[in-house]
C-alpha cells in the first residue's frame, strides 16, 4: 500500500511542487498550510506515515508543530523532515532537538528529499 505523506508549508506553490514531486514517486501526499491545520489533518488522515513540514509559517510555525505533537503519543513517532528557508546552525539544531529527523534546507533537490523520504521509510 502507498504511504501517506503530509506536506505542510504556508505556500502554496511548495506545496503543488512537493506534492507533484511525491506522487510521481507514488506517494499519497496531503496537505496542511501551517502547524493548525496540520494537526487538524493529522486527526483526519489515518494513518500519516512521514510528514514533511516547512517552519516559518502564519498562526503555528513549525517549530511550535514539532513541539507539540512529539508529546502526543498518537504522533510521536511519525517520522519529520523539515524543509526551510531558514538553514543557520542554530535552527537545525532547533529543529532536530524538538524532534525533526532531518532538517533539508530550500531550495532542496527533488531527489535528494525522495531519497531521505524513502531512507526514513525504511
Ligand atoms: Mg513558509
Amino acid at each position: 500500500m502507498s504511504k501517506h505523506i503530509l506536506v505542510v508549508d504556508d505556500s502554496k506553490t511548495i506545496r503543488n511542487l512537493v506534492a507533484f514531486v511525491l506522487k510521481a514517486e507514488g506517494f499519497k501526499v496531503a496537505m496542511a498550510e501551517d502547524g493548525l491545520d496540520a494537526i487538524e489533518k493529522l486527526s483526519t488522515i489515518d494513518p500519516v506515515d512521514l510528514i514533511l513540514s516547512d517552519i516559518n509559517m502564519p498562526r503555528m510555525d513549525g517549530f511550535t508543530f514539532i513541539k507539540t505533537i512529539r508529546q502526543q503519543d498518537a504522533y510521536k513517532d511519525i517520522p519529520i523532515i523539515v524543509l526551510s528557508t531558514e538553514g543557520q546552525e542554530q535552527d537545525i539544531q532547533k529543529g532536530i532537538s524538538l524532534g525533526a529527523n532531518l532538517y533539508m534546507v530550500k531550495p532542496a533537490q527533488p531527489e535528494k528529499m525522495v531519497r531521505n523520504i524513502k531512507m526514513l521509510l525504511g
